[in-house]
């Protein structure tokens, strides 16, 4: 695969605090920057516990505004329309990726900076100038990438200590496959620049210290306790995993992972599963297209601790038709599928057959029955 010179290299927000209790510094930064009024942009449920942690904001002039629920196009213009209305300056989102995403699409539009305070650390959106939109019915439409990049994230792993701890798993799900995706991609590649050098470091890192890291992490949830393992994976799925797209570009974004779980939000019934449940098990089924059983059998034991799952059962879809399965599987390799990322020609064949190949593989295996039985 040849290099395309088109690469262009985003590589982090313009400043980045993860820090407990750097919340309280907010006023003080955008003051810095010159802003003296924004839309405070929040969510419902996480609401409920960052709001103890929002400062009070006693010189600058706030308009607070509960997002809908989803990253579309109507969500960001009527975003657009509050800021407007009210001449205010910039946009503060506290909350998870949709709203995060939502978030920048309507401050680029306005040209305005975006300041990022997550209440979740299950994805890299508070790093990334780009967002994933979404249509009414929760399906994913595409993503845009901005000129510009986030102009503050301010992480708070307290904060992040009161998040539910399946969205921190699938967090991990989701950043686990910036490696098996990315390092599909970047083998193909002929001559490797610098900065792509870096972008498969970032990757790796991701996977090893998520592999190392993940089971402490969690255990600091369960306690509501920090612990040095649960900032770094913290920090792992804002940061490290920000820099593998950042540095990479397109060779640093998504391949087979990513379009199962793309293929998978047709299915209505998958819509209650989080973005990285699906994505970990589209890792095992791109790492089945690409013949990896050692890979597959190096995860499995990772993925019954956490609970990710690895299979259709595991999802509670083992419900789908032959005809279902052979629809998602045609889903998954259209035109623009990033699938296609990958060496040779995936076809709808392809996939269909990996996913029953792995679904058989993994739901017969006795010791992975056992480590579930006994859970
Ligand atoms: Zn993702």
């Amino acid at each position: 695969m040849h290099l395309d010179k088109t690469l262009i290299v985003r590589g982090a927000p313009q400043e980045f605090i993860c820090r407990t209790g750097c919340w309280d510094e907010l006023e003080q930064h955008l003051e810095r920057r010159g802003i003296g009024s924004a839309l405070v942009v929040h969510g419902e449920a996480s609401w409920q516990a960052a709001s103890s942690y929002f400062p009070e904001m006693t010189r600058t002039r706030v308009h607070f505004e509960k997002y809908n629920g989803e990253c579309t196009y109507d969500e960001r213009d009527r975003l657009i329309r509050a800021i407007e209305d009210r001449g205010l300056q910039a946009i503060v989102a506290v909350g998870g990726g949709k709203l995060t995403d939502v978030a920048k699409a309507a401050a680029n539009s306005l040209n305005v900076p975006v300041i990022i305070l997550p209440t979740l650390a299950s994805t890299c959106a508070a790093w990334t100038p780009l967002s994933i939109v979404y249509d009414d019915s929760g399906a994913m439409v595409g993503f845009d990438v901005y000129p510009r990049g986030n102009s503050l994230v301010l992480l708070d792993p307290q904060v992040i200590l009161d998040s539910p701890s399946e969205l921190l798993i699938a967090g991990i799900g989701d950043t686990l496959a910036k490696w098996y995706e990315a390092d599909v991609i970047i083998s193909q590649l002929d001559t490797v620049p610098v900065e792509i050098e870096i972008a498969r470091f970032a990757a790796r890192k991701c996977r090893d210290d998520l592999l190392q890291y993940s089971v402490t992490a969690l255990k600091a949830l369960a306690d509501k306790r920090l612990n040095e393992a649960f900032v770094r994976i913290v920090e792992t799925n804002v940061m490290v995993a920000g820099m593998v797209g950042g540095f990479g570009d397109r060779y640093g974004r998504t391949a087979g992972a990513h379009s199962i779980h793309d293929a998978l939000t047709y299915v209505p019934q998958s819509h209650r599963l989080k973005h990285g449940m699906k994505v970990a098990y589209g890792v095992l089924v791109q790492l089945t297209i690409e013949g990896k059983r050692g890979e597959i059998d190096a995860l499995l034991p990772f993925y019954a601790r956490l609970g990710l799952p690895a299979s259709l059962r595991d999802m509670e879809l083992d419900f789908l038709s032959r005809a279902e399965r052979l629809r998602l599987a045609e889903r998954a390799v259209e035109r623009e599928a990033s699938i296609h990322m990958m060496p040779g020609d995936i076809t709808a064949d392809a996939v269909f057959d990996a996913i029953e190949r792995l679904e058989r593989y993994t739901t017969s295996q006795p010791e992975r029955l056992g480590t579930q039985g006994g859970a």
